[in-house]
């Protein structure tokens, strides 16, 4: 089953026995981590955080309009779908790649630290419900891509409940402190949430590709995606057809993405979150406090340092760390991100996911930027 050829078959348990019991199992200990009673409820591992995702929003669609699955958009009022400016750029993706279209995403306000405002989310919904759309989805991001901010899932979870709306936790970053006793608590809420995107190829260190969408009602997935292909998924098979997965997914063949985690969970490796994300603010000026590995910060070269003019140091500041970047790759020793976000100008986005990573690496790294930028 692991030949090259035959690994992409997850789609029946007949052909893949094993590893649609792997599946089953994990997903399980995922959700009962989540706080669902007893792991109750459904999900799927997909191709990747920004898949699953968009299978968030097309069951949170198709919840709410189940017409849609065969009469299409016609069908459906106009639908908004909310997200932080912060949030990862799938949510958008996913919205253009439904036919819900990118402007029917509505970005809420995020304060300083980078986490949605819900008073700014309760605003946003009314005012579409005033223009006539229709809200049906809220995607709060669990570890944002940037700043590694975590939205207050509490209070976004009170506003969805009030106005009906699918409540979508995107985890795809954060979601594995969950495993973590000292971190958890950043994603309290959790368990309100009606899906959850869960990347173990991110945090947790397992190899691309490995990603999970957990959603708490069971059956809904298989409604919205099946088409009962009848050369795969007979009804008159002799074993319980509960096991035939692969009609959840819009994929046919579908990589064996489990294994990998299962023999990580099984092997008790520990997560060495600790190790992870106690990587803390060892430098320079910070744009955001760090709440998870992402460090976000400026190097101010000697010969800036001074400027009292703030627009002339920004705009000088902007240029900085994309040469820096430039000389990281001539040189070949390393290579940290960099952007701009809002109206902060460019500085270095960096985050660490290896657990392998030291002390002694992160001052390499400083020392680079020092080296290749003092005289900017
Ligand atoms: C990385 C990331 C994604 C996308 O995940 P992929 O596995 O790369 O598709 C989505 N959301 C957030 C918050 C992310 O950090």
């Amino acid at each position: 089953m692991l030949g090259t050829d035959n690994d992409a078959l997850l789609f029946t348990y007949e052909v893949a026995p094993v590893f649609v019991l792997l599946e089953y199992v994990t997903l399980k200990k995922m959700r009962e981590i989540i706080g669902w009673q007893d792991g109750s409820g459904d999900g799927i591992f997909s191709p990747g955080g920004a898949i699953s995702n968009m299978y968030a929003m097309l069951l949170a669609r198709f919840k709410m309009f189940p017409e849609v699955k065969e009469k299409g958009m016609s069908s459906v009022p106009r639908l908004a779908a909310f997200t932080s400016e912060h949030s990862h750029f799938s949510i958008k993706k996913g919205a253009a790649a439904l036919g819900i279209g990118t402007e029917s995403v509505i970005c809420v306000k995020a304060d300083q630290t980078g986490k949605m405002i819900p008073a700014d989310l309760e605003r946003k919904i009314l005012e579409a419900k005033q223009k006539g759309f229709v809200p049906f989805f809220v995607s709060a991001t669990a570890g944002t891509t940037v700043y590694g901010a975590f939205d207050p899932l509490i209070a976004v979870s009170d506003i969805c409940k009030k106005y009906n709306v699918w409540f979508h936790v995107d985890g795809a970053w954060g979601g594995s402190l969950l495993m973590s006793r000292r971190h958890r608590w950043k994603l309290d809420g959790v368990d309100r949430a009606n899906s959850v995107t869960w990347n173990p190829h991110k945090m947790m260190s397992v190899p691309l590709q490995c990603s999970a969408l957990l959603v708490r009602e069971e059956g809904l997935m298989q409604n919205c995606n099946q088409m009962h292909a009848c050369y795969l998924f007979q009804q008159d098979k002799h074993y319980d057809l509960s096991y035939d997965t692969g009609d959840k997914a819009l994929q046919c063949g579908r990589h064996v993405d489990i294994f990998k985690l299962w023999l990580m969970w099984r092997a008790k490796v520990p997560l060495k979150s600790n190790q992870h994300v106690d990587i803390d603010c060892v430098c320079l000026c910070l744009c955001s406090q760090p709440q998870h590995t992402n460090v976000c910060f400026w190097y101010l070269p000697p010969g800036m340092r001074h400027i009292v003019d703030k627009e002339e140091k920004n705009k000088r500041l902007h240029k900085v760390a994309p040469v820096i970047k430039a000389r990281m790759m001539e040189y070949g020793t390393t290579m940290v991100s960099y952007q701009p976000q809002g109206d902060k100008v460019n500085f270095f986005r960096m985050v660490i996911s290896n657990p392998a990573a030291t002390f002694e690496d992160i001052d390499f790294l400083i020392e680079e930027i020092e080296r290749l930028g003092h005289d900017l």
